[in-house]
């Protein structure tokens, strides 16, 4: 599907695990460069082959490809056109192309060297001008409505159904039903809408990289740990400057602010920190009320009321009215916790001011949880580390999928190789020694449903945090037989193995691990009839709920249990540790969730009321008074959460970020059928791979989850845990 072109750029993706158990690589891998090595093929990938060069020759090639199909469908005539001659072929058209993006996307997150940047910056160009000639092409239009008769539809499977809806309705969105007026006022939209992104994501950079604040007075960072301390003095001397050197590309300035007992001090970091050049050349706040009223244009030539409903069209919500309703009743049910956690933060804060707080500046909000956090002693003080060893989590978390889903994971032999060398016979290519790769196998019918590579620990060029590369999407057989395994990376930046020193995970990292194999499950056992309803292609606001709801694995004291031993002494975890997992999660979780819900109302809102509420008015004056409720109580206005929300001005969640809250509702309810039925029961586990794992995009999300549990989420799964969590 044409959508997935432009989904895959901001999916997140994650990695996983190796088993003791090996597999031969497929005899065709062994040794065989293709010509156009980006190109599907019944191999895994040739890595060494795939250079940035021909990253570029094989997306030039593939684009040729796809327009000459392209020009083929146009020759039709009318009475010639069918659904499969015109909507699946244009679907098809380009696949080849779409498996350059994926790979050279990926080789750029992987090693982001400048060779790589510029390859996958022209692939994407290449893709760009594809997708712009296609869905301008008007014949091509023509034609697929020609086909698009009740007779022709009526006698499709529900997929393909599905299929041709989705794909009409791109073509809408890029304007095939405008006039030729109005479809370059849509362009040119466009155009600027991205430039605009582009400038605020530059505003941030450029802000980030330049400021800094030099102290000379040790006293003034009286409260800051040493090793920060450290930090700040070696960032100065770095520069000939003697002192210590707060900067918000080294990342130190909101730890100063959180921890730092002088007031002027957090005042100067809280300026940067969620100022962000307010005032100054750097202020994003003009090119926001650009970009509102750019996408407001946008969608009303759409025909929509604004750009949130615009961006619901293929969300499990249908308007921006319903994502908000669902934001309002989640600050609604959350606020009684929410109270009670701020009145408990002032009381430990005025004690240790040993003055009354009735109101915090916004500067003292973050030290103020700090010192809460550790007056109040919240959260068991338990690390878990020494218990979590790296391998030793891989192994066990695939030995608890393995059961719960019903697949056998297994170690496929590996090695990296230059440019020019030869795979050994036996063994299949990674990218870098440290990578792994498993092949993963459906237990009962041996079928090998996809295979993944581990690509775990920090290296110089990768990109920062964790994510779940689909690296390509598996050819269908007749019937919805898989032929072919679909591959996917998961990659993370964990403490690399030192000779000597274990590496260790931080609770917080298996956290990590659980909720990108959540997203890495869902890509391998999707089995869809057409491969664009594969599991990364589902509702924007369905893609985190595999992922969110494989986190609770996490917390789960049955699951730690099955690995979890001391990495020297082998010793199981002791079960009062694993039983202290629950106090952890509890810590200011209400605070946590209103900050999203802040964010959420506040994007929403400036989506779908930007004139009415936002224009000509303060952006802080303004989201302060709409977000009072999910806010603590101010002295004095604090600087708006939108300034630096690159999430949805530059990133893919415009209107969107609700979904983070939606998808843990979601997940909080689907749990409660395992927490009922145990975590590793078998039976639960088939029907959730069969009914929502398996069925990718193929049937709408809110069906699927129906299918699942038997009803529609119930929205107060998540709230019966907190009240459940703070007594209420
Ligand atoms: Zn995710």
């Amino acid at each position: 599907m044409l959508k997935h072109f432009i989904l895959w750029a901001a999916l997140s993706a994650s990695g996983l695990a190796f088993a003791s158990q090996t597999v031969a690589p497929p005899a065709e891998q062994v040794g065989a460069v293709a010509a156009h090595p980006f190109f599907r093929s019944a191999d895994l990938p040739a890595w060494s082959a795939l250079t940035p060069q021909q990253a570029v020759a094989d997306a030039e090639y593939a684009a040729q490809l796809a327009l000459e199909r392209i020009s083929a469908i146009c020759r039709l005539t009318p009475e010639e056109a069918t659904i499969e001659n015109t909507y699946l072929a244009v679907d098809d058209a380009s696949d080849e192309l779409q498996c350059v993006v994926m790979l050279s996307q990926h080789l750029l997150y992987a090693n982001d060297t400048a060779e790589n940047r510029a390859a996958s910056e022209k692939v994407s160009d290449i893709m760009s001008d594809l997708t712009a000639e296609i869905y301008s092409n008007e014949k091509l239009w023509q034609l697929m409505q020609a086909a698009d008769t009740p007779e022709k539809v009526a006698v499709l499977s529900p997929a393909k159904k599905r299929a041709v809806k989705q794909l009409y309705d791109i073509f809408v969105d890029n304007g095939a039903n405008l006039s030729a007026e109005k479809k370059a006022q849509r362009n040119a939209l466009e155009k600027e809408m991205m430039q605009l992104s582009m400038q605020f994501e530059k505003h941030l950079q450029d802000f980030t990289q330049n400021w800094e604040l030099l102290i000379k007075n040790k006293e003034e960072l009286t409260g800051v740990p040493d090793p920060l301390m450290l930090d700040m003095r070696r960032a100065a001397a770095e520069k000939g400057l003697d002192g210590w050197l707060v900067t918000l590309r080294d990342e130190t300035a909101a730890p100063v602010m959180a921890m730092c007992a002088v007031e002027s001090t957090r005042k100067k970091c809280w300026e940067a920190v969620f100022g962000y050049g307010a005032g100054s050349e750097y202020d994003t706040a003009p090119i926001i009320a650009q970009l509102m009223e750019k996408r407001q244009a946008f969608a009303e030539l759409l025909g929509f009321k604004n750009y949130a409903d615009y961006e619901a069209r293929t969300r499990m919500v249908h308007s921006g009215d319903e994502a908000l309703a669902f934001v309002d009743d989640m600050i609604r049910k959350l606020k009684p916790a929410y109270d009670k956690e701020v009145a408990a933060q002032l009381k430990a804060f005025e004690e240790f001011c040993d003055k009354p707080v009735s109101s915090l500046n916004p500067w003292d909000e973050l030290f103020a949880t700090y010192v809460y956090y550790n007056e109040a002693q919240l959260g068991s003080g338990v690390d878990l580390s020494p218990y979590l060893k790296c391998n030793q989590v891989i192994n066990g978390m695939l030995a608890v999928y393995s059961k719960l889903l019903g697949v056998t994971y297994k170690q496929v032999p590996s090695v990296c190789l230059k440019p020019g060398q030869t795979c050994p016979q036996g063994k299949v290519e990674v990218w870098h020694p440290s990578v792994k790769c498993i092949a993963v196998y459906d237990t009962a019918t041996n079928v090998h449903s996809g295979t993944f590579y581990l690509d775990l620990y920090r290296r110089d060029n990768k990109r920062t945090g964790a994510w779940c590369a689909p690296l390509r999407l598996a050819e269908p057989g007749p019937g919805g037989a898989v032929q072919e395994p679909h591959i996917a990376a998961l990659m993370a930046n964990f403490e690399p193995p030192e000779k000597g020193v274990p590496n260790l995970l931080s609770h917080s990292e298996l956290v990590v691990l659980f909720h990108e194999f959540g997203h890495m499950m869902h890509h391998l056992l999707s089995h869809t009839e057409l491969k664009g309803h594969c599991a990364m292609g589902v509702a924007w606001d369905f893609t985190e709920f595999p992922s969110t709801l494989a986190e609770n694995w996490a917390w789960s004291p049955e699951v730690l249990a099955v690995f979890a031993r001391h990495y020297r002494t082998k010793q199981a975890c002791p079960e009062q540790y694993l039983k202290s997992l629950s106090e952890d999660r509890k810590a200011m979780q209400v605070s946590m969730y209103m900050e999203i819900l802040c964010k959420a109302k506040l994007d929403l809102e400036i989506h779908m009321h930007y004139a009415q509420k936002f224009k000509g008015r303060s952006l802080d004056e303004v989201s302060a008074a709409i977000a009072k409720d999910c806010q603590l109580p101010y002295a004095s206005t604090p600087y708006s959460c939108l300034r630096n929300l690159s999430h949805c001005f530059s990133g893919g969640y415009a209107a969107g970020v609700y979904t983070y809250l939606w998808s843990e509702v979601m997940a909080a309810d689907a749990f409660t059928l395992f927490e009922h039925s145990g975590l590793m029961n078998p039976q639960i586990g088939k029907k959730y791979r069969e009914t929502i794992l398996e069925k990718g995009d193929s049937i709408p999300a809110d069906e699927l989850y129906r299918m699942f549990m038997g009803r529609d989420p119930d929205a107060d799964a998540l709230i019966r845990r907190h009240k459940l969590q703070h007594n209420l």
